[in-house]
């Protein structure tokens, strides 16, 4: 089956590893025709591609959790597509999927290879397209496991989240508060610190750009941090390590704040926190936990359904060709709530 018989298809090349803040230069646009469909395979156009901190690491050479985008190659993206070309039963023409689908316009995906791009039809039921990338797509996975098996939270404590307005740092939050936590917010700026005080419920908000973290964590948790969601690492790890309690859990999710360095990484100078308190910091990676999505999306999918929870988008337009300027709205704190790039509508 065959609904369009799209011509060209543009993308975004990685052309080569940048030093610092990623520019144009270190991307290649091309454009190219699009190949016909294989055996079993189906062809997706991309609707929307989530854009993420994590596509800076994997602009790097060098290893970590999953190898890095290779030069020349069409770089790593997540997104929803929808089918228009299928010659696999189990997906039919217009049904919206999630994959990675790469900053492409795009892409066919074989018989074989539907795990590998982590294909799956997404439940528009449970979610629109934009919350499927974000409270029920990586994000929110993100979110949940890391609050829930590395946070190990318990009611009546106390949490703090950077990035609190961010895409994993809304989730966060919102969960440890239906958990029955005290929840504290550190965000960049008076409109995300109200938001998520406001419209998400946290307790309180540290806007770190207007004074030190270390004062608004005296005042919103004065008798300590229990566990502290980590987006950001660097000063503000620093300044939460200095106020945790005993046996608190660190949950290292991120550091962005460290992603463009041109010096080496800024390790935690106040690590023998730890130690005093007996506390534990832990690294977490969210594909570990790929084989529970579904039950995560299950209970995240009801708090947006029952209006406990609230998912915020921000949706860039101007499609594939806006790829660059647009991630680096990430590093600037320009995107208030999961930053989105709509490449095509329905
Ligand atoms: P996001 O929070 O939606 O967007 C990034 C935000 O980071 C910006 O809006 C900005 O918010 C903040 N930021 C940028 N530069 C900063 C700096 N120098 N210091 C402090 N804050 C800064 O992004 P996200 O997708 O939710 O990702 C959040 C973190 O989780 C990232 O570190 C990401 O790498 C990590 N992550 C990890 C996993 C995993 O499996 N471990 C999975 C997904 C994401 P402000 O305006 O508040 O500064």
């Amino acid at each position: 089956m065959n609904a369009t018989a799209p011509q060209s298809n543009r993308q975004f090349r990685l052309a080569r590893r940048p030093v610092g803040m990623p520019t144009r230069d270190d991307w290649q646009q091309a454009t190219e025709p699009v190949p016909p469909l294989p055996a079993g395979g189906v062809q997706v156009r991309t609707l929307a591609l989530s854009l993420d901190p994590a596509m800076r690491g994997w602009m790097n050479e060098g290893k970590s959790y999953i190898p890095p985008v290779a030069i020349g190659k069409v770089m790593r993206a997540g997104g929803i597509g929808v089918v228009v070309a299928s010659k696999n039963a189990a997906f039919a023409l217009g049904q919206q999927v999630s994959a990675g689908l790469g900053v492409q316009e795009y892409v066919r995906i074989g018989a074989a290879e539907a795990q590998r791009f982590g294909l799956f039809a997404i439940d528009p039921r449970l979610g629109t397209t934009t919350q499927w990338l974000n409270v029920l797509g990586m994000p929110g996975m993100t979110g949940y496991f890391g609050l829930t098996d590395v946070g190990r939270p318990q009611a009546g404590e106390t949490l703090v989240v950077s990035g609190a307005a961010g895409a994993v740092g809304q989730t966060v939050g919102q969960l440890a508060k239906i958990k029955g936590l005290k929840v504290v917010g550190i965000a960049g700026g008076p409109a995300k610190c109200d938001w998520v005080v406001r419209e998400l419920g946290f307790d309180a908000c540290i806007d770190y750009k207007a004074g030190a973290v270390r004062d608004g964590l005296k005042q919103h948790a004065p008798d300590g941090v229990d566990i502290y969601f980590d987006n950001v690492g660097g000063e503000i790890l620093d300044a939460v390590l200095a106020r945790i309690r005993r046996k608190a859990r660190i949950v290292i999710c991120g550091a962005i704040s460290q992603y463009n360095n041109t010096t080496p990484v800024q390790g935690p100078k106040n690590y023998l926190s730890l130690l005093v308190n007996r506390a534990r910091m832990e690294g977490m990676v969210v594909f570990d936990y790929a084989d529970r999505y579904p039950v995560a999306v299950a209970e995240l999918a009801g708090y947006l359904k029952d209006g406990r929870m609230k998912s915020r988008e921000d949706v860039a337009e101007g499609g594939v060709a806006a790829f660059p300027e647009t991630l680096a709205r990430l590093f600037s704190g320009e995107n208030f709530g999961k930053l989105v790039l709509q490449v095509a509508r329905e």
